[in-house]
């Protein structure tokens, strides 16, 4: 399986990133050894001393599909859930200002936290949904999917055309505004509404 994931999603975090609004999806790969599955602790690695917490919303794609159109997009997905875009700021910065690649930065181990999925039927409506971030017990991140700039069916079609779609693979559909360094003893914790979805201790 792969993990695809798109930065610069939400107005309010390109602007604390001091990012530009893209022309585009920006769009990046997690390998299947990023997948930090629920109940395991994340690992501070020895390469950072900046990795931030991204709370991001998730989607598991159930069908094989390449090209598919916005609107039949919903058929490729039956559950969703939180997920952490674990990143190496600091590499991602060295990164960036030379114009490289991010997987360093972004694909490493453990660097995709996955909550519990669960079935999308349960909501209303999938582009308003509130979702939060507690770090140590203190807000850091609420964002609601209605903030998106690009929609979960308009990203999984424009990923669609460059990658086709298998059984499994993962999206990420970006972090609102409020993304934050951990520390080794740190608890995260995300909610869906008021539903916790997804734990991580950092170790
Ligand atoms: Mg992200």
């Amino acid at each position: 399986m792969k993990i695809l994931c798109v930065g610069r999603n939400y107005s309010e975090h390109i602007k604390e990133l001091q990012n530009e609004v893209p022309e585009n999806p920006v769009i990046f790969i997690k390998p299947d050894n990023a997948v930090l599955r629920p109940g395991y602790d994340f690992y501070y690695p020895d390469f950072s001393k900046d990795i931030h917490y991204e709370l991001e919303l998730i989607v598991k794609i159930n069908n094989t599909g390449k090209h598919i159109l916005p609107q039949f997009a919903h058929k490729y997905y039956d559950e969703i859930a939180l997920g952490i875009d674990f990143t190496a700021r600091d590499l991602q910065n060295d990164l960036k200002k030379k114009g490289l690649p991010w997987e360093l930065a972004k694909g490493f181990d453990m660097s995709a936290a996955i909550g519990d999925f669960v079935n999308k039927s349960k909501f209303e409506d999938l582009q308003k949904i509130e979702f939060t971030l507690y770090k140590n017990g203190e807000k850091k991140q609420l964002g609601n999917t209605a903030d998106m700039i690009y929609k979960i069916d308009e990203l999984i079609a424009f990923m669609s055309q460059y990658f086709m779609f298998k059984k499994g693979d993962i999206v990420f559909t970006g972090t609102p505004a409020g993304v934050g360094p951990v520390q080794i003893g740190d608890k995260l914790e995300g909610y869906i509404f008021d539903q916790k979805n997804l734990e991580v201790l950092i170790k």
